[in-house]
This record gives structure tokens, sequence and C-alpha cells, in this order.
């Protein structure tokens, strides 16, 4: 391609629109523009870059005999009733765009495609011998997301692979799911990304197991916990530790005390002269079934320790039944506005303690009348502990469970595993914390579609079974961006050879100079016809003008017919390096083939 034939528009300043490094390239550089909140036009270099991470994609899923397709983005809104999802995706998470058509009939525009794949299965899967069977997608997606932001990142419409996998069997599912482990880390690799496989939340219904593929990168929005010894590494979500260990109470005996101002734990541990190792701090969530019904959770833990709302939020799910529901559709720490709706007087907030009375909570219909209440296992070996007395301004201390307070049932790990605590499979070990972009998950469904959908296959025995399955995801346009956000310079982009839109770029200082104009359109010609991708840059511009275009756009070699040509030779420099080397021009081909062959390896 000729850049005087090319739309080719870079930009001087950083766009004010954008707040991280491969945002601002790739607006600078000319490879996306914003069109609206969260929408993006791929310009004809980006769409490039997204052909090839797509075609990456699509070899390593071909390679494990999955078969491609594309299904509908127009998905009635029936598929997601019976699924139960259409709910949770319309007015909870709200991330599904939902429409209705010209017969009334609801519609939504596809955030993923369980529900149509599993309708599909349903109607083509009838025995065991068809099974597994694997088929994928590569396709624009689109999600009403609360933040979009960074640019293809988190954007409203974006370009996923979405898989899944049909089986007869666990082992069956288990063997897909490690064949994908093994292609979502080959496509990340032949990508040039650096990235780690971590332990994911699978939610409260996911089957068992559950991993996602982290871009290292300080700009990513995830969390990631991880052992040096390379045993361990999970995202914060789901991530398990052995916290630090309390310290003994100083308090022997049961008393109330007087603690003005101390409705947090700093201030209560300041107070008293104690560590918040010793403290049971009591936190009040209020989740929203759908159901309809209200429930008010305290969550008993530790002083030092917070609580993990994912974690949280399976333990609530797995309740839904006790609440005439299937899912929830909202969790959050109530506010005041909040507290005024159910409040049947003024909280004791900051003073709490477990047993919190339930008259607190005013009668009314949509409404759980008790507060629910869990107990981390962080506080359920305590002795002595200091917690709040129901009363503002004051705390006990030197209390105890089946004493003062009765141990809530419900023990279970909400806790938030954090940097330094100590890994669980070696607690010589401790945990490091590192950002990542998630540009891949992987997940175990188990029967959690097929069975609300009714798709089923007949197993070998005769018996109608439901189809176990498996799901598998990788955004495309995410990828490509944490590509950028992974390797760039001052001077702009430096993509990985795989992934770049081209491989080399031809600089000619002066147009006018008929050598340098030969040479350049016998390199370009000959470049491209042996499957080099080139660009010429035969822009009538100063020779500044276009290195500094090219380094934005970070292609991967630069020819120049500058100075040298007189001997026969031109200037190739490598963008990542800036290494500039006189080759002889009947080499350029040969050599530049070597190299791009290396980096592709
Ligand atoms: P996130 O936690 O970042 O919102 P997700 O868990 O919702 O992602 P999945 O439903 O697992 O994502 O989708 C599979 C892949 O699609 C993700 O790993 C990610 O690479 C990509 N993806 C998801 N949401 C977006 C988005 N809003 N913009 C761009 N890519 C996305
Ligand atoms: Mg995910």
């Amino acid at each position: 391609m000729r850049l005087s034939q090319m739309l080719f528009v870079t930009l001087r300043e950083d766009p004010a629109e954008a707040e991280i490094p491969s945002h601002k390239l790739l607006l600078r550089a000319g490879y996306i523009r914003r069109i609206g909140s969260g929408i993006y036009a791929y310009l004809p270099l980006m769409w490039r870059v997204l052909k090839k991470v797509s075609q990456i994609v699509r070899e390593e899923m071909d390679a494990t005999g999955a078969q491609e397709c594309l299904l509908p983005q127009l998905q009635p809104a029936d598929l997601w009733r019976e699924s139960g999802r259409w709910d949770t995706y319309t007015q909870a998470e709200g991330i599904m765009f939902a429409l209705t058509d010209r017969r009334d009939t609801e519609l939504g525009l596809g955030p993923t495609h369980e529900e149509v794949i599993t309708t599909v299965a349903k109607d083509t899967i009838r025995s065991y011998r068809q099974l597994p069977v694997h088929l994928y997608q590569i396709q624009t997606k689109f999600r009403d997301e609360i933040r979009p932001r960074f640019g293809l990142m988190r954007g409203r419409e974006f370009i996923m692979k979405d898989g899944y996998s049909f089986h007869a069997n666990e082992e069956s599912l288990k063997k897909t799911y490690q064949d994908m482990a093994r292609a979502y880390s080959n496509m990340l690799r032949r990508s040039g990304l650096q990235f780690r496989a971590v332990d994911a939340d699978s939610g409260a219904i996911g089957g068992s197991g559950s991993q996602e593929f982290m871009v290292l990168a300080e700009a990513g929005e995830d969390q990631v916990l991880y052992t040096e010894d390379g045993q361990y590494a999970a995202n914060v979500e789901k991530a398990v530790s052995i916290p630090a260990d309390a310290e003994a109470s100083p308090f022997a005996t049961f008393e109330k005390r007087e603690t003005p101002g101390s409705e947090t734990i700093e201030k209560v541990c300041k107070f008293l002269n104690c560590s918040p190792t010793q403290v049971v701090k009591n936190v009040l969530y209020q989740a929203v079934y759908d159901s309809g019904i209200t429930v008010l959770v305290l969550v008993s833990i530790r002083g030092d320790q917070d609580v993990n709302q994912v974690k949280l939020l399976n333990e609530l799910t797995k309740l839904a039944g006790n609440y005439q529901a299937k899912t929830i559709l909202f969790l959050t720490v109530p506010d005041a506005e909040a507290q005024q709706k159910w409040a049947a007087k003024s909280l004791p907030l900051g003073y709490m303690a477990p047993d919190l009375a339930d008259d607190y909570i005013s009668a009314a219909k949509e409404v759980a009348p008790q507060f629910l209440r869990f107990v981390d296992q962080t506080v359920v070996e305590l002795k002595n502990f200091v917690t709040g007395s129901n009363e503002s301004g004051y705390h006990v201390v030197g209390a105890n469970w089946g004493e003062q307070f009765q141990l809530p049932k419900l023990a279970v790990d909400v806790r938030k595993a954090k940097k330094g605590d100590r890994a669980i499979h070696d607690p010589n070990q401790t945990l490091q914390s590192a950002r990542g972009i998630e540009a891949g998950h992987i997940f175990q469904l188990g029967t959690t579609y097929s069975k609300a959908m009714g798709a089923t296959y007949t197993s070998e025995s005769g018996e109608e079974q439901p189809l176990i399955m498996g799901c598998y995801g990788v955004g495309i346009s995410r990828m490509a961006q944490a590509a950028v956000e992974q390797s760039y310079d001052k001077d702009g982009i430096i993509w990985p050879v795989a992934i770049a839109p081209y491989h080399a770029i031809i600089c000619v200082p002066n147009v006018g100079d008929a050598a340098q104009m030969e040479v350049a359109e016998k390199l370009y010609t000959e470049l491209n016809a042996n499957g080099i991708e080139t660009l010429f840059d035969d822009r009538n511009e100063r020779a500044g003008v276009k290195f500094k275009d090219a380094d934005l756009i970070g292609i991967p070699y630069r020819i120049v017919t500058g100075r040298s040509l007189k001997d026969g030779k031109v200037e190739v420099v490598e963008r990542a390096t800036k290494k500039a080397e006189e080759i002889a021009i009947e080499q350029v081909l040969p050599t530049l083939k070597q190299w791009i062959d290396h980096a592709l390896k």
C-alpha cells in the first residue's frame, strides 16, 4: 500500500480522551476512531491487525478440531428466559442491549452465545455418537458496560472468539478444556504477548473449573496473586491463602467499653490499643434476589481482613432457593438511602455486633425479616475478641463465641486474599501481586444451560442425559490493544511481528530523487510479491516526518533509500531496537525473510 493513496492520519498530540498508553497510541497513530462511548471504528491498519489476531486464533482453534460457525447477534428474549438469564442480563448487570421489534417481540443483542448454541445443540445433537463436538465463532459482541473505557480494552462493541463444546462425560470435557488451555497459551505466545494463566472465579453455578489468561500490564483492570515458585496463580476474585496469624488478645475478661468516635477498625484499635486481628468486624450487605426479595446480610470477619464480594455473591447465590429465587440481581453495601427503605430504626453503624437484632428490619413483604448471618473462617477460632456492642460509642472486649455471642451457622470463606499472605500449597511462599488484562477465559460449564434449556442426548445405554458443556472466550480486539500496552516506547507502538499490520515500510527521503524512487518502487514490488507485507511512504514529506510516522505506527522494519544508495545499499532499521544496518539492495528480501521467519518462531 502506498501512503499517498491511503487514509493515513496521525496526530502529534495525545488525545485528551485517552488515559492509558495503548489507547493514546492507537488513536494517535490512526488505528482507531472513537464514534461514541465504547464504540470505535477500526481503521484500515487496525483491521489488518485484528485479522491477523483472528487468524492466529482460528489456526489454534482449528488445530484442536473445533469447527468455525457464525451465530446470530440478534437473540430472542425467549431463549434467555429459558436459561433464566433475561432478568440478570437486562436488569441486574444490565449488560445486554435489549430491544423490541415491530411485532412487540423482545430481543437482545448478543453479549455471549450460550443460549443460542444450546438451542442449536438441542436441535441437532441426538446421540452420544455425535459427541464430543466443539463449535466456535469470531464475531462482534455487544455489552452495555457500566464503565466503557481504555479504548478497545472495554468497549460496548468488541470482537470476541467464543467457543462452546458438548460432551457425554466429564473426562471428555476435561480433555477439551486442557486442549483449550494449550490453544490459548499458543494464541497469546504466537501473538507476542507475555501472559499468565490463572485460576478464575466460575460463579456459584459454574462448573468445576475455570482459568483466565492474563496479559501482564500495569494498566490491567484485574489483580493477579501468584507465588514465585510458579505453583500458584489466581485472580484475586478467586484467590485463597493463609491469613496472617492473629495476635493473642490482651483482654482476659468480657467488658463493655466506651469507645467514642471509633467507627472504624483503625480508630477502635488505636483507642483500645489492640491489634485488628483481635477484632470481629461486622459488615452489612444488601442482596436483592430475582424473586424481588431483599435480604440483609451480616458478615463477621477479622478486623484486618476484607470481604471478597465475588466469594460472598457465590455463597448468597447458593442460598437463592431459600428466597424463592434462582439468582441475585444486586449485592451492595446499603447507603443511607437504601437503609431508609427497610431499617426500622437507625443502625449502630461502626458499632454493630454479630448479634445485631432482627428488629432493625421493619416488616415488609419484599424484605426477609431476619439478617442472614455469615461468619468468615478468620473469626471462628478467635478468643477474647473485640467487637461492637450494637450501641453507638461502645464496643465490647474479651468476648467469646458460645458465651456472649452465638457463632453463626454459616461459616464460609469470603475473605479477600492479599499480597503478602502465605500460600496454601506451601506456607513458605508468600503471595505476590501483579496487574493483568483478561484476554481469555476458559470454563467448564457442566449442565447448567443444557438442563435449563432441555438440551439432551441419548447415552450409550439408551438414557436421556443433559449435554455436558464447556465454553471458551478470547477477546480479539482487547488482545490487539493489550499487545500495544505491553510493547511501545516514547516514539510509538512496537508491534510484535506476528500481528503487525505490515512487516516493513519503505521510506523515501526525497521523492523528487529519481534514483531513490526507482529503488523504492523495485523493492516495494519485490517484497510484496514475496509475502513481505510492505508499505511505501511515497508522500511528498520531509524524511523526518516519515521516520516519525513509521515509528509511531510501529512497523517492525523500516527501509530507507537514502545516502548509501550510491554503494548499492539501503538502510534497514529495526523498530524495536532502532538498530540500523546497511544492506545491499538484492539482499533486502532474503534478509527480511530470515528476520521475519525468526520472529515468528
Ligand atoms: P471482564 O471481566 O473484563 O468484563 P468478562 O469476564 O466479562 O470480562 P468473558 O465474558 O469471559 O469476559 O468474555 C471473554 C473475553 O472477551 C474476555 O476474556 C475479554 O478478552 C473479552 N471481553 C469481555 N468484555 C469485553 C469488552 N467490554 N471489551 C473488549 N473485550 C471484552
Ligand atoms: Mg471473565
